[in-house]
């Protein structure tokens, strides 16, 4: 029988294959009696699970790869500081020995607990962290009922592809994962920000989350597809479901390694309009894929992803290093680094418990009420603009007031480094994020006052719009083609231009290939965007006529039927 399951695709591509079923060990446990006097055994027993799993995380983080990216260890390092934490190495054990229970009821009770205190949270980030306690308490179980906790190796008599298909998997199984080469893997759980997620694009083979029964529809041996595009998994598929998909995934393949052959053509239009191309990364070790994949900068570099997952703050040495580091490997290519945009759903302060986090303590607000913080970070960029091109970025500007500050707080950063005697680029650029709706409407301050401007349409849609982005419940509600959402960002590309400020959109709109084009009319040149769309983007610029779309472009300006501007969007995309 064939049937298909939706999820949330991650990573595209096809994948087709055999299932490999991964055991789930789940936390449903039964409570049995232990006697009083097997109590310190069986505490014992808890204990040496705990001691065997933290021995397995060690080992693990020891194996992994200097060529993985850095979330792996990141990952790794969370899920040991979860482990040591005492709620659950050693709570459970006082539990067995004053309810005289087995440990795996001990760890369960306990566990659940914990996980009741994540459900009040409102913070989207610090909520998903349920998932990694989950993934550690299921690897105690796993070890005090005596099963594996590992993701299986493939199995050897397999022929063909496989699939991996897990109820969760924990970074650690990644990284396991990732040395044993499945085609894919498909999981019930995950959400687009799940660490799981994260660590699939960083894969780059098709796989899809948030299939929430595929584990237990899916039988062992079963012949799998995998849309990873599409989000879709068709289970048993016929022959002719087959052969279809079998073509796209060669036709799929085709056209990536003849995207490869673009790399280092410069992304020029027919009639001769040139563009950058440029890229977000989130750490240095981003670079190298960055490059692969021909980018011409780093068009955004979120640096607050250095203060995450750790519970000190990295001093000026370090930011200096990381930061350097990017310079160096890009080789005079610009390098924008955006100052920490800590706060809402990127919080480094956990205790700090807001209503409306999006719209609080955020950003440039943040940095500019912990000014030695923040100078620390400015003091680490303008050092590390001694070795190559960098940019400075200031996230959520939205009045002139923050502007004076902040660039007041770069000469003071500078003004420290004169009177060290130490060196950095003097004509280092400061620019500005355009994301919230009043430094759109209001850009002449920002013209004036900026040397670049970056637009951040992610934020900016979610202001605009009034909609979380974190938000799954209004997800539906985020539309970039809304007009007035096209009307602020035509507005501050024309603004820029016309006063020859430089301008880049570095939000999700930049990667997005149904947009290409009309950004391109709006007469955007530097989009900067996740590495993976890239080639994809390049090609669509080298096949556009710029001549060609401004009318379109303007009649989509004019327009308000959201219908007709679909339509109009599509002519523009097949003129
Ligand atoms: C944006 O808001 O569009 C942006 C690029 O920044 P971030 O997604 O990190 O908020
Ligand atoms: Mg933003």
């Amino acid at each position: 029988m064939s049937f298909t399951i939706h999820g949330i695709g991650v990573s595209g591509g096809i994948a087709i294959g055999h299932a490999q079923l991964m055991t789930h060990a789940g936390l449903d446990v039964p409570r049995y009696a232990v006697p009083p006097h097997q109590a310190a055994d069986e505490s014992a027993r808890f204990e040496a699970a705990v001691k065997q799993v933290r021995t397995e995380f060690e080992e693990l983080r020891a194996s992994v790869p200097a060529t993985a990216p850095a979330e792996f260890a990141a990952f790794i390092n969370l899920h040991l500081m979860i482990l040591n934490d005492s709620t659950l190495s050693v709570a459970p054990r006082r539990i067995i020995e004053t309810e005289n229970c087995n440990a795996e009821w001990a760890l369960r009770i306990q566990a659940d607990a914990l996980l009741a205190q994540f459900d009040e949270i409102e913070d989207e980030y610090l909520r998903e962290r349920r998932a990694d306690v989950i993934q550690v308490a299921e690897r105690v179980m796993k070890t005090l009922s005596g099963q594996p906790g590992y993701v299986p190796p493939p199995r050897s008599d397999a022929a063909q592809s496989l699939i991996l298909v897990a109820h969760d998997l924990s970074p650690a199984d990644v990284v396991q994962f990732k040395q044993h080469r499945f085609a894919s893997f498909i999981t019930d759980l995950g959400g687009t920000t799940s660490h799981t997620a994260v660590v699939a694009r960083s894969l780059a083979i098709p796989s899809i989350v948030a299939l929430h029964r595929a584990r237990q529809l899916i039988r062992e041996n079963d012949l799998v597809i995998v849309d990873g595009t599409q989000g879709v998994v068709i289970v048993g598929p016929d022959e002719q479901v087959l052969a279809e998909y079998q073509l796209r995934q060669h036709q799929f393949d085709l056209e990536r390694q003849k995207l490869r052959r673009l790399r280092d053509r410069r992304a020029v239009t027919l009639d001769g309009v040139a563009v950058e191309l440029q890229a977000n990364i989130e750490q240095p070790a981003d670079v190298v894929d960055a490059r692969d994949n021909g980018a011409t900068g780093i068009g955004l570099y979120r640096s607050e992803f250095l203060f995450l997952n750790r519970d000190d703050l990295p001093d000026e040495d370090e930011q200096f290093e990381a930061y350097r580091k990017v310079a160096v490997e890009m080789d005079g290519m610009p390098v924008t680094i955006r100052t920490y945009d800590l706060g809402a759903d990127k919080d480094d302060v956990q205790e700090r418990v807001t209503t409306n986090p999006a719209l609080g303590l955020r950003a440039i607000r943040l940095c500019l009420t912990e000014p030695r913080r923040f100078i620390t970070q400015l003091r680490a960029m303008l050092r590390a603009s001694h070795y190559g091109k960098i940019n400075i970025l200031i996230p959520m500007l939205a009045t002139a007031a923050e502007i004076e500050q902040t660039l007041a707080l770069i000469q003071q950063a500078k003004q420290s480094l004169d009177d060290e005697g130490v060196s950095y680029d003097r004509g280092i650029k400061v620019g500005g994020m355009i994301e919230v709706p009043a430094a759109a409407l209001a850009l002449g301050i920002f013209v004036r006052k900026l040397d670049f401007l970056s637009i951040g349409t992610n934020d900016l849609i979610q202001y605009t719009l009034a909609i979380d982005r974190t938000d799954d419940t209004v997800a539906h509600l985020y539309d970039p083609l809304h007009p007035a959402v096209l009307n602020l960002i035509a507005g501050i590309i024309a603004t820029a231009n016309k006063a020859k400020v430089p301008v880049a959109l570095c939000g999700e709109m930049a990667g997005d290939t149904a947009l290409t084009r009309l950004l391109l009319a709006f007469g955007l040149r530097q989009y900067s965007m996740h590495i993976a769309h890239l080639l994809d983007v390049k090609q669509i610029i080298l096949k556009s006529d710029y001549a060609r779309l401004k009318p379109l472009a303007r009649k989509m300006l004019r327009a308000t039927d959201p219908a007709k501007l679909l339509a109009l969007l599509e002519k523009l995309n097949s003129a």
